[in-house]
C-alpha cells in the first residue's frame, strides 16, 4: 500500500484560487476563510509560496488549513485517522493534475515517490 508523502518543491496545493475551490465554506471556519482569501494572489497562487522554489516561506507557521495532520483532517472533512493516507494521496493527485496536468514532471515525482 502507498504511503503519502509531500514531494517538496511541488507546491500545487498552495495553488489557492477561490473559484476552483467553491465548497471552502464547507471546512473552514468564517476567520480561517477570512485568512485564506487574504492569502490569495493574482493568478490564484498562494502570497507565501516562494514560486521559484515552489516553497511555503512561513512553512514553521502555516495555517492549520495548510496542515495534513489526521486530527485537523477529521475535524475539516470528517476523515478518519484510518483514511487520511488515502484521502491525502487522492487530494494531492488531483490538485497536481488540475495545477500542472497528470503528464507534468510533478505527477511524474508523485506517482514515483509513491510507488505507483
Ligand atoms: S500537492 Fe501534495 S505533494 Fe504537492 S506540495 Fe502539496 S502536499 Fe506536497
Ligand atoms: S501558507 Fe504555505 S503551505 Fe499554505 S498555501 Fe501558502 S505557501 Fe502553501
Amino acid at each position: 500500500m502507498a504511503s503519502w508523502q509531500c514531494i517538496k518543491q511541488c507546491g500545487a496545493c498552495c495553488h489557492l484560487d477561490p473559484d476552483e475551490r467553491p465548497d471552502l465554506e464547507e471546512y473552514l471556519s468564517p476567520e480561517e476563510l477570512g485568512l485564506y482569501l487574504s492569502m490569495v494572489s493574482e493568478g490564484g497562487w498562494c502570497v507565501n509560496l516562494d514560486q521559484q522554489r515552489k516553497e511555503c516561506t512561513i512553512y514553521a507557521n502555516r495555517p492549520r488549513f495548510c496542515r495534513v495532520e489526521a486530527e485537523i483532517f477529521q475535524d475539516m472533512y470528517g476523515i478518519e485517522p484510518e483514511e487520511l493516507n488515502d484521502f491525502a494521496i487522492d487530494c494531492c493527485r488531483q490538485q497536481i493534475e488540475a495545477v500542472y496536468g497528470d503528464h507534468s514532471l510533478e505527477s511524474l515525482r508523485f506517482d514515483q515517490a509513491l510507488g505507483f
